[in-house]
C-alpha cells in the first residue's frame, strides 16, 4: 500500500518505520530540514530502542523514504497519516495549527482517493474540522479517520509492532476496509482492531491517558497519607493492586508525571469539558496534585540537607521516563530550576538525555559522563529517572563518593531498611524513613 506520514516526530517516525516493515511503500515527509537529511542518513533524531534498524533496513530496502516535500509526498498516497504535533495552547486546548495546515497542503494536492488518518492527538470535533478545510480544496473522494496511537516512548518499536489495540473511528466501510488491511500484521495474535465512530475515537485516547495520569496522581496522594501516618505504601499498593478490578499497573509513587503526551492531553480534556460546560473536575485534581508532586523531590532536598544556598547536588536521571530522551515536562527539570533558585549546583547523569539537557542549560549545571562521576562532593544524590542502570548500584561506592551520605530517591528503587544499615541518610515516597 501506498502509504504517506506528515511529521516525523515520535509518532510518524516509528509508524512509518513499522509500516514500512510489513512491506507498505512508505514516505515520511516533515518540514523540518534538518531532521530529514539526517534521516536519509540513517541517522536517528530520537532516541528510540529498536527504531534505527528499522529504519536502516527499509530505508536500503527502498520502502522508506524522507522527504521535506510535503506536496509531492500526498501525490498517490492511499493513506495519508498526520501525526505532527499538537502541543498545548495558551488556554490548555490543543493547538491545531499543524493538523490544520497539514490538512490543507493533504487537501490541495490530492490525485486520488484516500484515507486520511490523524494519529496526533486531537480533541472530539477535529474530524470534522479536517472535513471542513479538505472539502474546501480537494478534488478527489477522502475518508477522513481518526486512529489515535498508544505507543509508549522507551518501547514505540514494540507497542507499534504489537499494540494492545488498534483504536479506528471510521465513517465509511471504503476506510475501515483498507485500515483492517494497513493494521492485519500487527493484529495477527488476536489483538482487537476496535472499530467505531470518529468523536468517540478522537476523546478515547484522552480518556486513557486522563485515566493513567489519575492513577498516578490518586497514587502519589496515597503516598503521602502514608508517609503522614506511618503506612507503608509498597505495601498498601499490592494489597490494592491484587484485585482484579484495580490491577497493578501504574500505582507507582513517584515524581510526578511528565512527558510529551499526559501533561498536554489532562490540560486539554480539561479544556474540552470547559468548552462543553461538563467540567472535568477530577482532571483538574489530577493536574494540581501532580503539579505538587513535581515540586517534593526539592522539599525532601531541603530537608534533608538545610540551607541549599552553596550546597552541592547529584542527580541521576533527566528524562521523563527511562529509555528516552524526551525532557518534555520532566520532573528532574522541575528540580533542577528550583535548586539552581535556591544557589545550589547541580551535577547531572543520564545515559541518553544528556545532549538535550545540554541545550537546555548549557553551562548552568555540570553534566557526569559516568553516573558515579557526578557523586564527587555532592551534599546529596536524587534518583530522578528509573534506568536500569540506576537499580542495583554499588551503594558503597556512593555512600564514600558523596560529600555527606544523602540519598533521595524519587522512584522508590531501593529498600529503606538497607539504606539506613548503610549509613545513608534516606528518603523516598510513601515509605517512612527507618
Ligand atoms: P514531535 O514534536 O516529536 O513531532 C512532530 C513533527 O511534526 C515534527 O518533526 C514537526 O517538524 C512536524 N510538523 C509539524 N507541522 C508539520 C507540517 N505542517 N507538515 C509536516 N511536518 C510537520 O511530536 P510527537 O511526539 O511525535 O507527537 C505527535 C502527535 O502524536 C501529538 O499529537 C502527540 O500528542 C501524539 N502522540 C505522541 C506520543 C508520544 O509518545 N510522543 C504518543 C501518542 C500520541
Amino acid at each position: 500500500m501506498n502509504v504517506t506520514v506528515i511529521g516525523t516526530g515520535y509518532v510518524g517516525l516509528v509508524a512509518g518505520a513499522c509500516l514500512a516493515e510489513t512491506g507498505n511503500d512508505v514516505r515520511c515527509a516533515d518540514l523540518d530540514a534538518t531532521k530529514i537529511a539526517r534521516l536519509q542518513q540513517n541517522d536517528i533524531p530520537i532516541y528510540e530502542p529498536g527504531l534505527d534498524t528499522l529504519v536502516e533496513r527499509n530505508q536500503s530496502e527502498g520502502r522508506l523514504h524522507f522527504t521535506t516535500d510535503v506536496p509531492a509526498a500526498v501525490n498517490g498516497a492511499e493513506v495519508i497519516i498526520i501525526a505532527v504535533g499538537t502541543p498545548p495552547d495558551e488556554d490548555g486546548s490543543a493547538d491545531l495549527r499543524h493538523v490544520l495546515a497539514a490538512s490543507r497542503t493533504i487537501g490541495a494536492n490530492l490525485t486520488n482517493e484516500s484515507v486520511i488518518v490523524t494519529k496526533s492527538t486531537v480533541p472530539v470535533g477535529t474530524a470534522a474540522k479536517i472535513d471542513e478545510v479538505l472539502g474546501s480544496v480537494a478534488t478527489h473522494p477522502y475518508h477522513v479517520c481518526s486512529n489515535p496511537e498508544f505507543l509508549k516512548e522507551g518501547d514505540a518499536v514494540k507497542d507499534f509492532l504489537y499494540p494492545d489495540r488498534v483504536i479506528i473511528g471510521a465513517a465509511t466501510e471504503h476506510a475501515r476496509s483498507v485500515l483492517t488491511e494497513l493494521y492485519a500484521p500487527f493484529v495477527r495474535t488476536g489483538k482487537p482492531i476496535i472499530f467505531m465512530d470518529v468523536p468517540s475515537a478522537e476523546l478515547t485516547k484522552y480518556a486513557a491517558n486522563a485515566m493513567l495520569a489519575t492513577r498516578i496522581s490518586f497514587m502519589n496522594e496515597i503516598a503521602l497519607l502514608c508517609e503522614r501516618t506511618g503506612a507503608n505504601v509498597d505495601l498498601v499498593r499490592k494489597g490494592i493492586g491484587s484485585d482484579p478490578r484495580i490491577g497493578s499497573s501504574f500505582l507507582f509513587p513517584g515524581a510526578g508525571y511528565g512527558g510529551s503526551c499526559f501533561p498536554k492531553d489532562v490540560k486539554a480534556l480539561i479544556r474540552t469539558g470547559h468548552d462543553v460546560n461538563a467540567s472535568v473536575d477530577i482532571l483538574s485534581s489530577v493536574e494540581a496534585v501532580n503539579e505538587r508532586q513535581k515540586r517534593r523531590l526539592f522539599e525532601k532536598v531541603s530537608t534533608a540537607i538545610g540551607d541549599l544556598n552553596g550546597a552541592h547536588v547529584a542527580i541521576w536521571g533527566l528524562a521523563f521516563k527511562p529509555n528516552t530522551d524526551d525532557l518534555r515536562e520532566a520532573p528532574a527539570l522541575v528540580l533542577i530550576d528550583q535548586l539552581l533558585a535556591a544557589g545550589a549546583t547541580v551535577c547531572a547523569h543520564d545515559p541518553v538525555a544528556m545532549p538535550e539537557a545540554k541545550h537546555r542549560y548549557g553551562d548552568r549545571i555540570h553534566f557526569a559522563d559516568v553516573n558515579y562521576d557526578a557523586l564527587a562532593g555532592a551534599d546529596a544524590l536524587v534518583v530522578v529517572t528509573e534506568w536500569n542502570a540506576y537499580r542495583n548500584p554499588d551503594f558503597t561506592r556512593i555512600k564514600t563518593t558523596l560529600r555527606r551520605p544523602v540519598l533521595i530517591d524519587g522512584r522508590n528503587l531501593y529498600d529503606p531498611v538497607k539504606m539506613h544499615r548503610i549509613g545513608f541518610t534516606y528518603d523516598s515516597f510513601g515509605r517512612l524513613r527507618p
